[in-house]
């Protein structure tokens, strides 16, 4: 029944009759030859299966699909979690999800809640910019497209689940969640008894068929069968992959085209037609999908922002709109927490307690007595800029400088940041695969629940969790992502 592994340890595992299927698995009691067998057979897994990445050390690896191609860092069993929290988790999906609605069609609301953000923030500016030019535009957004990630920790102290942030924009890995999970669950069906893990506790993630589904969906409510979907990327993307797999289920099951542009393309390329028609290279756009432009850099000419506000004034259904965007900003998040304003939004009193019961602490740096708090204790809390993608945000002893050099003078400054608490997930042991290699390390893992929305005026057409993710990152690294190679993609083992 081992086939060929042949090593001591393991023969005392295969007397376990039943497997406690809500046991957590402990690495320090898995066989090493095991780890092995299990790595050798994972990398083989992700290489058949496309679980693949751009290799940085190859130049056209972000370029060229098919060059340069390396297994995407992941963890090598999935992470055991408390099946009552994530449940909670994906309970909050369609919340969060009309929650993000009503706030985007609160112009007023987004407006005087970055307007002190605005002046020193540029990037937060031009996107208000182009928000208030749809005002004045009168410009309506009657189909709405949402497709979000909104990332959990779970805090070890009192156990419960508390937001880190939600992503309205570019929300990376629907397609590498799926495939994660599936590794898991068929590297414990092929190793479970040794493991004593059942491979059915690791939840079916199918974010890449729905985020497909939401995309051919909101296709449909265009009603042009010529048009095309148009993804906004970058001009290098290394993480293609995560990507092609969405646009080969989009194409393969509901035979609808995607075409990839850069914001530079669609402002050579791009034109509106009298009614509103965005017509990219000749190809009318249905839908466009961010899978970038969510950054300054992704912005560095007159160009790029020429192409932004093309796309926002057209008919295009967006993913995000410039509303969806500002409503998933981390001034936004702080507001929200703030007493009173979940009511303006939300009109059921429990879902209202609900989210509230996921918020972290979050503050304006124009409270001085938090402020103070922070100076004092800068290890219990974060300081985050209007930034996505990672690596922004602020840490340890530079909180405590930042906060100093804000107090004084800089003080309109502050306005570019909020001020959250930092939550301690609990620490374990675990094997991650980086460069095909096995090592252990202490990690602390941020769960991500991705949800879709789809709304044509009054009509909501879809609103549904839409799959997870877990991320799993050394615990000594502040924030490190999965492509900067500090964080591995991971999925859950529910206990
Ligand atoms: P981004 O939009 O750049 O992803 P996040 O708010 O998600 O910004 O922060 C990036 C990373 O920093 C998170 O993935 C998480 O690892 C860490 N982080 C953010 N907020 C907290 C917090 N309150 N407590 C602990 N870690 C946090
Ligand atoms: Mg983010
Ligand atoms: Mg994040």
């Amino acid at each position: 029944r081992v086939g060929p592994l042949r090593c001591g340890r393991v023969r005392d595992m295969e007397i376990l009759e039943e497997i406690d299927s809500k046991r957590a698995w402990d690495v320090r009691s898995i066989d090493q030859d095991l780890i092995q067998k299990l790595t050798y057979d994972a990398l083989v897994w992700s290489s058949l299966h496309g679980l693949v990445i751009g290799d940085k050390s190859i130049r056209r690896s972000g370029k060229v699909p098919g060059i340069g191609m390396n297994h995407a860092p992941f963890a090598l069993l999935p992470l055991p979690f408390p099946e009552s929290h994530f449940s909670e988790a994906c309970e909050l999906a369609p919340i969060f999800n009309e929650l993000i609605d009503r706030v985007s069609l609160d112009a007023k609301f987004l407006q005087e809640s970055l307007s002190r953000t605005k002046k020193v923030d540029a990037f937060t500016s031009r996107l208000l910019d182009i928000h208030s030019r749809m005002i004045e535009m009168n410009k309506k957004e009657d189909i709405r497209l949402g497709l979000h990630r909104s990332d959990y920790m779970l805090c070890e102290q009192t156990k419960s689940l508390l937001q880190i942030e939600l992503n309205t924009i570019s929300c990376s890995f629907p397609g590498f969640s799926s495939l994660v999970s599936e590794l898991h669950r068929s590297l414990l069906i092929h190793h479970g008894k040794l493991l004593g893990l059942d491979s059915k506790r690791v939840p079916l993630n199918s974010t890449v068929s729905k985020f497909a589904e939401a995309l051919a969906k909101a296709w449909t409510e265009f009603n042009n069968p010529r048009a095309v979907v148009m993804v906004v990327v970058s001009s290098e993307e290394r993480n293609m992959y995560d990507q092609h797999w969405l646009f080969s289920v989009l194409r393969e099951k509901h035979n609808v085209t995607t075409i990839r542009k850069t914001l530079a393309e669609v402002d050579e390329e791009g034109e509106l037609l009298p009614d509103g028609t965005l017509v990219v290279g000749g190809q009318v756009i249905a839908v466009v999908y961010f899978r970038g432009a969510y950054a300054p850099i992704d912005f560095p000419s007159e160009t790029e922002w020429r192409a932004r506000l093309l796309v926002e004034q057209s008919t295009a259904i967006k993913s995000p709109s410039v509303s969806y965007h500002l409503a998933g900003t981390k001034k936004i998040q702080q507001e929200l927490t703030k007493p009173n304003v979940l009511e303006r939004f939300l009109d059921n009193k429990e879902d209202v307690a609900r989210v509230r019961k996921c918020f972290a602490g979050l503050w304006s740096l124009d409270d001085p007595e938090i402020v103070n708090k922070a100076i004092e204790r800068p290890d219990l809390y974060i300081v985050k800029p209007q930034r996505e993608g990672g690596g922004n945000n602020i840490y340890g002893d530079d909180v405590r400088k930042t906060l100093l050099r804000l107090k004084g003078e800089r003080i309109e400054e502050g306005a570019a940041y909020v001020l959250m608490q930092r939550i301690f997930p609990s620490v374990s042991l675990t094997p991650l695969i980086q460069d095909g290699i096995c090592h252990e390390d202490d990690t602390i893992s941020e769960l991500g629940i991705y949800s879709t929305y789809i709304r044509n005026n009054e009509k909501v057409i879809m609103n549904e969790q839409s799959g997870y993710l877990m991320r799993t990152k050394i615990s000594s690294s502040n924030e490190g992502g999965v492509a900067a190679g500090y964080a591995v993609l991971d999925s859950v083992y529910l206990t």
